[in-house]
């Protein structure tokens, strides 16, 4: 049974970007909610961020206020606790987590990203020994240049962008990168929805989302021991942002996709 981890901090108002807003997240807590297990994640620690990022770039991170260091550390503590606890369960876990992380690099941010979330969970669980091997997939609109640098030269991660490729190829990009896929120990997504149809991308639909789940459910649990953990990046029309969510966690988890009508909130 898939899991959600999620803290209504992640709702919290910081400085950033006018787009990257906590109707987001609230968006996709009314699609989720109700319908899976939530876990309450706790903030990263100062030696987890430092295996991804360098003492100046916490500093300047700092420098940004409270409110952006208390979400970001908590974002990239969401990130973290999703990727242990798929190690744990061998079950599919989403993190709807904000700020998203995939920009951020060792030593730089931006694109609405202070703490790069992907790297921090996955560098703390290859440090302690518990996955030897992983696998990232970023399906985001745009580059993850972040992840890419924070892993490049690193044998441990096979990182696959899938921005770079045409609208029209984009899940087929994904398919044979999947194929190809040696075993590894556990599989992180970039989930960013901003290539849905009305989003900035205007590219996929909830089905396609529901179908990249799918693919990448099926060979977690074919390559992975079914480890698989997906940590929310962009994605910046909160109206369509929970249901393409939705659809793509029915998908992760191998179930069909029965409905995306959004649950009533009180
Ligand atoms: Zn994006």
């Amino acid at each position: 049974m898939l899991k959600v981890v999620f803290h209504e901090a992640y709702m919290a108002r910081y400085p950033t970007g006018a787009v990257e807003t906590p109707a987001r997240v609230r968006s996709i807590m009314g699609n989720l909610q109700g319908c899976y297990e939530v876990v309450v994640p706790r903030p990263a620690s100062k030696e987890d961020l430092l295996r991804a990022h360098t003492p100046d770039h916490l500093t300047q991170v700092q420098l940004e206020g409270k409110a952006v260091w208390e979400a970001a550390v908590l974002a990239a503590g969401g990130a973290l606790c999703a990727a242990r606890l798929t190690a744990q369960s061998r079950q599919p876990v989403f993190a709807a987590v904000r700020p998203p992380g995939h920009h951020a690099g060792r030593n730089r941010y931006g694109g609405f990203c202070f703490f790069n979330n992907m790297a921090v969970s996955l560098l703390a669980l290859l440090h302690d020994g518990t996955v030897k091997r992983a696998a990232v997939i970023d399906f985001d609109m745009h580059r993850g240049d972040g992840t890419a640098e924070i892993f490049n030269g690193d044998s441990r991660c096979l990182f696959l962008d899938v921005s770079s490729a045409e609208k029209e190829c984009f899940v087929q990009n994904i398919a044979g990168f999947l194929d190809a896929l040696p075993l590894v120990d556990i599989i992180g997504i970039s989930a960013g929805f901003d290539m849905h149809l009305k989003d900035w991308g205007g590219c996929l639909s909830n089905s396609d989302y529901h179908h990249i789940g799918r693919l990448l459910g099926e060979t977690a649990r074919r390559k992975a021991f079914g480890r698989v953990f997906a940590v929310l990046e962009g994605g910046y029309m909160p109206h369509e942002l929970g249901k393409a969510v939705y659809a793509f966690c029915r998908g992760l988890e191998g179930k069909e996709l029965i409905d995306v009508t959004p649950m009533t909130r009180p």
